[in-house]
């Protein structure tokens, strides 16, 4: 397709994206949350946009389905960013990468004593590899959701999940005890659309660059 498309996900990302669409001058016929279509038309008509989960959206883009797409940091992360130019930290979304465990549960204890911890998350990659660093082993636990539930329940340790407001994490007794990366959503790009499509896509690309320097400047 000559025109271009963009993969987005429901909820926090495209709500936070809809004023940045609306700077570049784009604007989605549809409401994905009301919506059942999966591709949603714009008021532009080389401008499509294709909701997608948020974990398929470096995937939809590394493999050129869609040109553009915007996907949390803790997804490219996991992703690890094969075939996606990332030319904007967007400054939405933002959260931080953290490990958490009981409160009553002694961490720095474990970690001295060289313990081996069960981790349940679903981001492996980052887990795997930040506890490699601190050179602490773990036996890794493939979660979906509710990772808050897991040391609840004995399931695990400690959990690796985004934290934004903490509400969840003390709603259930749980501490963040560790700092992995902070989050918040990138733009990526197709590397073979932005030079097959620079003429398309740079306008687009530079208008959310000037929308999310405001944004910022703003909060
Ligand atoms: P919190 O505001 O800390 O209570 O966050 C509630 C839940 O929302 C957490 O369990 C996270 O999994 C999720 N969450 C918070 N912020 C983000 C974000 N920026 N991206 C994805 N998930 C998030």
């Amino acid at each position: 397709m000559s025109g271009i498309t963009i993969a987005l996900s429901k909820g926090r990302i495209f709500e936070e994206t809809v004023p940045l669409l609306a700077a570049a001058g784009i604007v989605a016929t549809d409401d994905p949350e009301t919506s059942r279509k999966l591709i949603l038309a714009t008021n532009r008509a080389d401008v499509r946009i294709v909701i997608v989960r948020a974990s398929d959206v470096p995937t939809y883009v590394q493999y050129g389905a869609a040109d553009l797409g915007i996907a949390g940091k803790d997804i490219l992360l996991e992703h690890g960013g094969a075939g996606l130019y990332q030319p904007l930290d967007l400054q939405i979304a933002r959260c931080r990468m953290m490990v958490a465990v009981r409160a009553d549960f002694d961490y720095a204890l474990a970690v001295r004593q060289g313990a081996r911890l069960r981790v349940a998350t679903k981001y492996l990659k980052t887990a795997r590899e930040h506890f490699a660093a601190k050179g602490v082993h773990i036996d890794l636990i493939k979660l979906y959701g509710s990772m808050e539930l897991a040391p609840l329940v004995g399931l695990a340790d400690a959990i690796v999940d985004v934290v934004s407001s903490g509400n969840t994490l003390r709603a259930n007794q749980l501490v963040a005890v560790e700092e992995i990366a902070p989050i918040s959503a990138r733009l990526v790009v197709n590397q073979a659309a932005l030079k097959l499509k620079r003429r398309a896509l740079q306008p687009v690309i530079d208008a959310f660059a000037v929308a999310a320097e405001q944004g910022h400047a703003r909060r």
